[in-house]
């Protein structure tokens, strides 16, 4: 049956496979082995089932940048699905700009272009229930992906700064269509309610299958303004929770600080504990990354809910490195509160924008989306004594 677990595992299974640069042959071959080792791609996709390919595509930014799912995975898995004579489409929903726009300039519609996919446009929103749900009950999510017959996840290994990583259950999280993502944030400001509605999105639109594309990874100001890492690596599993937690433990960090994980479990969603989880293909040991610049301490214990002198003194904030600043003005579209807490002082509109510290709720969503890397995530001398 289509996405059931083989028998075979006992535990939840996770393929890591190297893969040395962003070659195409080499990518697809890397991508074989992965589906192979899971029990081969029939167990993804029938013939005639519409296929959505979903890479991370949080904004238009060059492969390069490594902000993005790298074409030639996007190209791979392409491939692979219609060799099983699947329909495939890809999409996204980026935070800012346009799903055409934003792969155009990612270089995965010229990818898609040459094995001839279509982008699904992932902006006309769909209100569904969730009685299941955790927290989000009511969701709206992109037309096209609840009209696929199946979901295939290609994340971006990255950090984030509220959830720590963006992985695989983060990446189900760009189905939500455009700027609608910033209503969750104000509706739900809490590291914890956050992350349970990011499970209760991954359980709604659960994916087949769930790709990482690890070989250039991003450390430090992710998601979006970090710098690249090179792990050499693709993960693949059906179980998004147990995916993030090998990707926790090659960068030597408690799985259990990263906040998808306990709602994750509880729901029902995947498993994150070491015993239960059994990796496939190469060691951890051999490609992990000791020193990948990740914030380490548990988000939760920084809550945004604080009142402000606690919020001051222990919730880290996001900074302008004002020479980097463009004054482009992303930040301030991003912001999902009213009045924005991220803007030009109302006495000079023209001049770059400042912060209101005791409106932001710390979603860092204008950190996510600057385009020039100008702002960054401070964390007050309190917190760093706390948790060094
Ligand atoms: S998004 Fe970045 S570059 Fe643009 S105005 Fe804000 S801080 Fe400046
Ligand atoms: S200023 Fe930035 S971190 Fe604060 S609420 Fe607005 S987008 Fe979120």
């Amino acid at each position: 049956m289509v996405g059931s677990s083989p028998d075979r595992f006992a535990k939840a299974p996770v393929a890591l496979v190297s893969c040395p640069d962003y070659d195409d042959s080499r990518v697809l071959a890397a991508l074989r082995r992965g589906v192979g080792l899971l029990g081969g791609i029939q167990r993804f996709a029938g013939a005639n089932d519409r296929i959505l390919l979903k890479p991370n595509i949080l904004m238009g930014a060059t492969a390069n940048k490594h902000v993005t799912t790298h074409p030639a995975v996007l190209k791979a898995a392409g491939l692979l699905f219609q060799e099983a004579g699947a329909r495939v489409r890809y999409g996204d929903s980026p935070g800012f700009g346009t799903p055409a726009g934003a792969a155009a300039k990612a270089g995965l519609a010229a990818a898609a272009h040459e094995i001839g996919m279509e982008l699904a446009d992932m902006s006309t929103p769909a209100q569904v229930s969730f009685n299941e749900a955790m927290i989000a009950k009511q969701l709206i999510l992109a037309r096209e992906a609840l009209e696929s017959d199946g979901i295939i996840s290609l994340a971006k290994m990255k950090t984030h700064g509220f959830m720590r990583i963006t992985g695989a259950v983060k990446n189900q999280f760009g189905c939500v269509p455009g700027i609608r993502k910033g209503e969750y944030h104000v509706k739900m400001p809490r590291a914890e309610h956050f992350a349970a509605m990011l499970v209760d999105v991954c359980r709604y639109l659960k994916a087949r299958l769930y790709v990482m594309d690890g070989i250039v990874a991003m450390e430090g100001n992710g998601p979006g303004s970090g710098s690249p890492r090179r792990m050499n690596l693709l993960l693949l599993s059906s179980d998004p929770v147990a995916l993030d937690a090998v990707f926790c433990r090659l960068v030597h960090m408690p799985p259990q600080h990263v906040p998808t994980m306990k709602p994750g479990a509880d729901s029902g969603l995947g498993t994150w504990a070491e015993g239960t989880i059994e990796v496939l293909g190469d060691e951890v040991s051999r490609l992990s990354c000791p020193d990948f610049q990740v914030v380490r301490e548990p988000a939760v214990l920084f809550d945004t809910s604080f009142p402000y002198y606690l919020k001051k003194w222990l919730t880290p904030h996001p900074a302008i490195d004002y020479p980097r600043c463009q004054n482009c003005g992303v930040c301030t579209s991003v912001c999902p509160l009213e009045p924005k807490a991220v803007r030009p002082p109302a006495s000079n509109p023209d001049a770059k924008p400042v912060y209101d510290y005791k409106r932001c709720i710390r979603c860092y969503c204008c950190q996510e989306m600057c385009p020039h890397g100008a702002i960054f995530i401070k964390r007050p001398i309190l917190s760093r004594i706390i948790h060094p």
